[in-house]
């Protein structure tokens, strides 16, 4: 076995990989970074990138539907293939530029699969690695299922990479990626897309009525959304595969999706050498990012039991594992005001306390709420559902939460997480001079 020495050696090499080795080198220090899939990590190739390629097409093919009739005559259908080779082009050759932008800098590269062979110490192929510090930015992967039949089952990365578009499509799970991919299918032209989801409350996470109205404008797409429904086993037939339920029905499908939820990556802690403690959410860490069981290690990003599994959250962990390594300061994140996304369309964002929520922590507050169909900026583009909800707490107005489901959602909602932060008042967002007429100037009408 060769042996190396390293500063810090990364294991992952995603988003929150890349701001925790940028970091490093900015401080002069010798680093490793290991990866066993091509270099980027999920949100470039396998997740946030290649999916906006497929929404943004079915966005602009969307937009033209809505009007069709009223002023726009032959709306633009999908072009399956040659948005896959648009898709492509985009992501041929990243992970080799990637790589040697790494290199070129100086991280001494591995490609391969990690294991933490004791506690200060890496085995990657044949050689072992030890270093002050390691950082697990490993990530997650999909949840797969045991069902009998579960080997037909197929996960995101399958769904973003179709060669063809099947006419019909099942997902299972009703989390975002299925409600999003749901949305690519149908405008896309799958003929029957339907999404199986085993409680009532698909996308539990996010503001229920927002929700509601996103199940009405899926319905009216022609999206099938079965709740309480859980598969339990997958056979082939000869036209297609049978997917069974719980409750004795079954539904046909030409491929189906898994999409259940994403659980952290943890083979590299495989042996349990690395002293390394985790549970079902990930590899438990301080409030700055260190593992609670071996000081030498950090985790960041998905794998790591903190925030969302959301890309920022693992973008700003990686830059702040930085400082915390480093020793200049401890620094730990406030969790509190992380927006998300559903990339549907009509958009879903959200950001703070849910209704819910609030009501659970016995918060006052005050509600800011309705319908935004009869609005001129959803008239004028014929967007036939949307719907907002503003939480204010009624001693200092500010914003406790915001959903909010509609066009532009993906941005009005970051201009509300940043109202949020740095506690601009409900008032203060109603008399700021927006740029008009904009998606943001509609703000005036929500929070006042
Ligand atoms: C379909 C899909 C859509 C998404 N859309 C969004 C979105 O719109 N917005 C958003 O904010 N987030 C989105 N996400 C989530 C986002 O992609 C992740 O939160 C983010 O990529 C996590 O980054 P990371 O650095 O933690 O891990 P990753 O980017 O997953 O990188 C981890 C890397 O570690 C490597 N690795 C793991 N174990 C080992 C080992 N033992 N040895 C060597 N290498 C190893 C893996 O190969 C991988 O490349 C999406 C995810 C998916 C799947």
């Amino acid at each position: 076995m060769k042996k190396q020495n390293f500063d810090t050696v990364v294991v992952g090499s995603g988003t929150s990989a890349y701001f925790a080795v940028d970091g490093l080198l900015r401080h002069g220090q010798q680093v490793a970074l290991i990866d066993e899939r091509p270099f980027g990590g999920t949100c470039a190739l396998r997740g946030c990138q290649p999916k906006k390629y497929l929404v943004s097409n079915v966005e602009a093919v969307a937009l033209a539907s809505q009007l069709e009739g009223q002023g726009l005559t032959i709306p633009p259908q999908t072009d399956w293939q040659a948005l896959q080779i648009l898709k492509n082009r985009f992501l041929e050759g990243r992970p080799e530029a990637e790589l040697r932008q790494w290199q070129k800098k100086g991280v001494t590269t591995f490609q391969g699969r990690a294991v933490m062979s004791g506690t200060d110490r890496l085995t990657v192929n044949n050689t072992v690695l030890t270093a002050d510090n390691i950082v697990l930015a490993t990530g997650a992967i999909p949840r797969r299922s045991t069902i009998p039949g579960a080997d037909y089952l197929q996960d995101s990365e399958a769904f973003l990479n179709l060669a063809q578009l099947p006419k019909r499509i099942l997902f299972i799970g009703g989390g975002y990626i299925s409600f999003e991919f749901a949305h690519v299918a149908i405008r896309a032209g799958a003929e029957e897309v339907t999404i199986l989801h085993r409680s009532a409350l698909p996308l539990k996470s996010f503001d229920q009525d927002c929700v509601q109205v996103l199940l009405t404008a899926s319905r009216a797409l022609g999206i099938r959304v079965l709740l309480n429904q859980e598969p339990t086993a997958v056979e082939m037939i000869d036209s297609g595969y049978l997917v069974h339920g719980k409750g004795g029905q079954s539904w046909e499908a030409d491929c189906i999706i898994e999409a259940s939820g994403r659980v952290p990556n943890l083979e590299v802690l495989a042996g349990g050498e690395g002293k390394v403690d985790a549970d079902r959410r990930g590899i438990l860490v301080t409030p700055y990012l260190q593992s609670v069981s071996n000081p030498r290690v950090y985790a960041i990003g998905d794998c790591a039991a903190t925030g969302s599994m959301l890309a920022p959250v693992a973008d700003r962990e990686g830059q702040v594992v930085v400082a915390n390594i480093l020793g200049e300061r401890q620094q730990s994140i406030d969790y509190a005001v992380v927006p998300s996304v559903v990339f549907t369309i009509p958009p879903m964002g959200s950001v703070g306390l849910t209704e819910q929520q609030a009501r659970e922590q016995g918060l006052e507050f005050r509600s800011r709420q309705g319908s935004t169909s009869r609005w001129p900026s959803s008239l004028r583009i014929g967007e036939a559902e949307g719907f907002y909800k503003i939480l204010i707490d009624p001693e200092t107005d500010r914003l406790l939460g915001a959903h909010l489901v509609r066009h532009n959602a993906t941005e009005v909602i970051n201009t509300l997480a940043l109202a949020m932060k740095y506690q601009i008042t409900a008032n203060e967002l109603a008399d700021f001079m927006w740029a008009y007429p904009t998606s943001t100037s509609d703000l005036k009408y929500m929070v006042r």
